[in-house]
């Protein structure tokens, strides 16, 4: 069977996934894995089509020593127990710069113009590209697409994409960018599926995982996000503050004399839930602590999703739909009801019993604003892309591929 493969690559993990394509073109997912610890306590853990597990795996730190060797060992193991022809590898990469507003098959030429979006996403693209230059080296002749987070987000107007500093910096590509454009993408095409009625509305999509962002859908496009130029802007996240007056940055620096490595680690690891909990950047333990400073992080968090909330209800000018996704919003009914809260202005009432069960309609008959749950799927959006790049012509819908 052909197939095509997803790679996810992180700071200290490779997720790869293997989607089968059957004959009527379909993509069929095969394999979810994922190697964690890469360098420190590496363990290869994958999951078949039924979410059976396949294989739970330790090896040597010196074994898996980076991504390189991470994609190395992935391979060789998919080789050994899968019995596919891989025909393309798709890749989540977090920055297209001002230059990707889709998708594009990835050459050494490709690649040297995204290793410049490096210093625009300095924790994260280097890891991205990573298993790019490996594959370009170990399989020249395997097809490669780079799948961008970025990408959905490019249609914005102006008054939404500039920072108001001078203009020339806008052309050295300091713009805002807007991310998790791959999720927000999948939700989109999804909505056509499971409420078409509200598809072609003014729907705002809250991304609510470890990394969190809200995204303001008209008709289906992205007409403005919650994050901007990196992905520290808008929600606070698991371990990321969120917005925050650039004054704080300069006081760091100027009064507080701390470098720059120092407050990149402040604001990217030790903030966010993380930071004002004391305790956790995980939701679920947060619920579970009886702390006040756990209590007051899930606060905060519920807190700026209202204010963005109506932020982003202004720019759609009126909300027809509310949609919870990732992480925290697929799986906290607790957060999706006090957020529900917030949002009654808007004319919302959340149906308990619905949320409980996380049916897709989770409000009530009465309400005016619908609130839905749509899981997320990025790694089948990197393979819809992948598909369409690699064999051109053919169209898909992702109907019922979950
Ligand atoms: P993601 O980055 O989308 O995988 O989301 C990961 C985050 O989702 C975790 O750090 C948790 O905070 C949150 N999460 C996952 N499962 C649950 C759950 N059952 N209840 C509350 N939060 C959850």
């Amino acid at each position: 069977m052909d197939a095509i493969l997803v790679l996810n690559a992180g700071s200290s993990s490779l997720k790869f996934q293997v989607f089968g394509i059957s004959g009527t073109g379909d993509l069929q997912r095969l394999v979810k894995g994922q190697i964690d610890g890469v360098g420190t306590s590496p363990r290869l853990r994958a999951t078949g089509p039924d979410e059976k597990p396949l294989l739970d795996r330790n090896y040597l730190p010196d074994d898996v020593s980076d991504l390189k060797a991470a994609t190395r060992v992935a391979g060789d193991w998919l080789r050994e127990t899968t019995d596919v022809n891989l025909v393309a590898v798709g890749h989540r990469v977090v920055h297209g710069g001002p230059d990707y507003a889709r998708p594009v098959r990835v050459d050494k030429a490709v690649l040297k113009r995204l290793e410049r979006y490096v210093p625009l996403a300095p924790l994260h693209q280097p890891n991205n590209l990573a298993p790019i230059r490996t594959l370009l080296e170990r399989r020249p002749e395997l097809p490669q697409v780079a799948c961008f987070d970025t990408a959905f987000h490019r249609g914005q107007s102006a008054v939404a994409d500039h920072y108001a500093i001078p203009e020339r910096f806008y052309a050295q590509g300091v713009r805002r960018y807007g991310f998790h454009g791959l999720s927000y993408e999948y939700v989109a095409e999804r909505l056509r599926t499971v409420a078409p009625d509200l598809a072609g509305g003014r729907v705002i999509v809250a991304h609510l995982g470890s990394g969190a962002s809200m995204c303001a859908l008209s008709d289906g496009r992205s007409i403005e996000s919650t994050l901007g130029f990196t992905a520290l802007d808008g929600l606070p996240m698991g371990t990321r503050c969120g917005q925050i007056d650039p004054g704080v940055v300069l006081y760091l620096i100027a009064e507080k004399r701390m470098t720059v490595e120092t407050v990149q680690d402040l604001l990217y690891r030790q903030s966010g839930l993380k930071g004002l909990s004391g305790i956790s950047n995980d939701v679920r333990e947060l619920q579970e602590n009886t702390d006040p400073r756990a209590r007051f992080a899930i606060d905060y968090f519920v807190y700026r999703v209202g204010l963005y909330a109506g932020t982003l209800a202004a720019a759609l000018g009126g909300l027809d739909a509310f949609v919870f996704t990732a992480g925290i919003g697929e799986n906290s009914a607790l957060v999706r009801a006090r957020i529900a809260e917030k949002l009654a202005w808007l004319g919302a009432t959340l149906d308990p019993a619905a949320n409980m069960a996380r049916k897709l309609l989770i409000s009530s008959k009465e309400s005016r604003l619908a609130l839905l749950v749509v899981p997320t799927d990025e790694e089948l959006m990197i393979a819809l892309h992948t598909l369409e790049l690699v064999k051109g012509d053919k169209k898909h819908n992702t109907a019922g591929q979950r």
